[in-house]
């Protein structure tokens, strides 16, 4: 199961939860109780920070 992230629009508690598909709404908050949940779009890859990564392109050779 996903883990989607949440960020309460209350009290702007963030947190995770596993959930299934498509039940990713009515999340209420573990801080405040509140239903007022927003999720957030969680990112599957993970964005690299700190200058270019070295791409490996070989190039197509003949053959
Ligand atoms: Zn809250």
């Amino acid at each position: 199961m996903p883990i989607y992230e949440f960020k309460c629009a209350d009290c702007g508690n963030e947190f995770s939860e596993i959930r299934r598909i498509g039940e990713d709404k009515g999340v209420p908050c573990p801080s405040c109780s509140s239903v007022k949940t927003i999720k957030k779009i969680s990112a599957f890859a993970s964005i690299s920070t700190g200058g270019n990564t070295p791409t490996c392109s070989h190039g197509a050779g003949g053959g």
